[in-house]
């Protein structure tokens, strides 16, 4: 499997010098040069099978010339696995369907060690970069922003790996205390918690800047875990499988609708449906951050100011992800794309119409302010006593009002537990979560971080202190 950039001006890479690579050198994204397909027999044929077993003939097409199926198989069995003490996803079925109304459902993808479904790429890409480097005697630093998920699922998803050093970087005092603990408790020699004087963009860009110049790494590569890196795709493509083939797929379509930021875990379920899987439509559910939204319903692609909400992981200004979409849509010519995404960056690009409408088959879209978000959670509470976290509140109200067709099964991603972010639950006047067995004592542990201005020289600075 070959992987090519979205821009056509950067070398196509294999599989793993693409889970290595972060963004392509022509400042594009990797995606597969074409995508494995799968027959409705074939697919019909894995009814029934455990996640972890799923995930392997999922999977092994993209990695097939660069891992050997029996090393890939014992990868993912302790990724997804469900035996033994040290198993990463406290559920038996790892991704399990909740029906919240007749033909609604809740796809729980929180049951992993940061209860958010980061978790389901996170642990496999850890995973597979200790395999390949291992096998490249390799060693690789990762640096990485977060508002508050993505790096505890990065820390967790590697701090096992004795070929990387990670340094993840919060805006200080700007993440909730469950978020923060869930990062800075998890002890290990490689493992760095930077809190920085300053917002998530800041931290953002100085990661952005140090993998521009990695000079101050004297020799050592970066490594990119945010969801640009192709690999984190490919692993969340797996879910929709097997929520539809619990649902009577693929001899029957499913739809879904996400939570969605960056577009990246929507995107898996894009490519789902290219691989083969009936999928009847996906919906695009977004916070006051609407980016997404004005662009699939009005053809406003322009970007505003950023917004805090209770919902921050889905806070964001542009959605690095939908160029992946955009690829395809402009019939995966790099140069068209280029055009597109620079004049979006100067806030003066509208798709065309033709591409648009084709879009629109399969999409729609959903904005829900906190108010709305709020309201949804005491709703759902009173109706089903579910308590639902403020990111899958806003799945759920976007399938209640986007879906098509009733006769067709409409699932909404639940991507994180409510006690993530107790805010919103006690607003709606629900009881405030507890903590799952597992972390139970999280308020207990000992946090280790260090506190560093917003000044990207200290940053690097520290960062080569303690490599060295
Ligand atoms: C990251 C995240 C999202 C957004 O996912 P994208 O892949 O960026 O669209 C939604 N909900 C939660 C809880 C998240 O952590």
């Amino acid at each position: 499997m070959k992987y090519i950039s979205t821009r056509g001006q950067a070398p196509a890479l294999n599989f793993e010098q693409v889970l290595l690579a972060g963004l392509a050198s022509d400042g594009g994204l990797y995606v597969p040069e074409q995508l494995p397909q799968f027959s409705r027999e074939e697919i019909a044929s894995w009814a029934g099978l455990s996640y972890a077993e799923l995930a392997k003939k999922i999977i092994a097409p993209f990695v097939a010339d660069t891992i050997p199926q029996a090393d890939l198989d014992a990868i993912i069995d302790d990724t997804y696995g469900i035996s033994g003490d040290d198993r990463v996803f406290a559920h038996d079925a790892v991704a399990p369907l909740k029906q919240l109304d007749s033909n609604l459902w809740v796809l729980e993808l929180f049951h992993g060690p940061t209860l958010a479904f980061k978790d389901f790429a996170l642990q496999l890409l850890g995973r597979l970069l200790d395999y390949v480097l291992e096998k490249r005697q390799e060693r690789v630093v990762i640096m990485g922003a977060t508002s508050g998920d993505t790096g505890s699922a990065a820390i967790e998803g590697c701090k096992r790996c004795d070929n990387v050093d990670i340094f993840i970087l919060h805006p200080h005092n700007r993440v909730s205390d469950v978020q923060r603990k869930q990062m800075t408790t998890i002890v290990g020699d490689n493992i760095y918690n930077l809190a920085i004087e300053g917002n998530f963009d800041d931290c953002q860009q100085m990661v952005k800047q140090s993998f521009a110049n990695q000079e101050f790494l004297k020799g050592r590569k970066l490594v990119a875990v945010n969801s640009i890196n192709w690999a984190r795709i490919m692993a969340q493509i797996v879910y929709y499988f097997h929520a539809s083939l619990s649902l009577g797929g693929p001899h029957r379509e499913v739809s879904f609708a996400v939570p969605t930021g960056n577009f990246g875990d929507i995107f898996a379920g894009y490519l789902a449906r290219g691989m083969g899987l009936p999928v009847k439509q996906l919906v695009v559910a977004t916070n006051v951050n609407d980016i997404l939204h004005r662009c699939i319903s009005a053809n406003d692609y322009s970007a505003q100011p950023l917004v805090h909400t209770l919902s921050p992981s889905m806070d964001i200004m542009v959605s690095s992800n939908f160029e992946r979409l955009l690829f395809d849509l402009y019939d995966r010519d790099g140069a068209a794309t280029a055009a597109l995404v620079s004049n979006m960056a100067a806030g003066n690009a509208s798709l065309d119409s033709n591409r648009l409408a084709k879009a629109r088959e399969l999409f729609d879209s959903y904005r829900l302010d906190d108010e709305g978000c709020v309201a949804v959670i005491a709703d759902m509470f009173e109706r089903t006593e579910e308590l639902l976290d403020p990111h899958t509140a806003i799945g759920v109200k976007a399938a209640q009002e986007c879906r098509r067709d009733a006769k067709t099964p409409m699932v909404a991603l639940a991507t994180a537990h409510p006690v993530k972010f107790p805010e919103p639950v006690v607003k709606a006047g629900c009881k405030s979560p507890e903590l799952p067995h597992h972390l139970e004592d999280l308020f207990e542990r000992e946090e280790r971080y260090q506190v560093l201005p917003k000044d990207l020289a200290a940053v690097q600075a520290y960062m080569a202190e303690q490599l060295s």
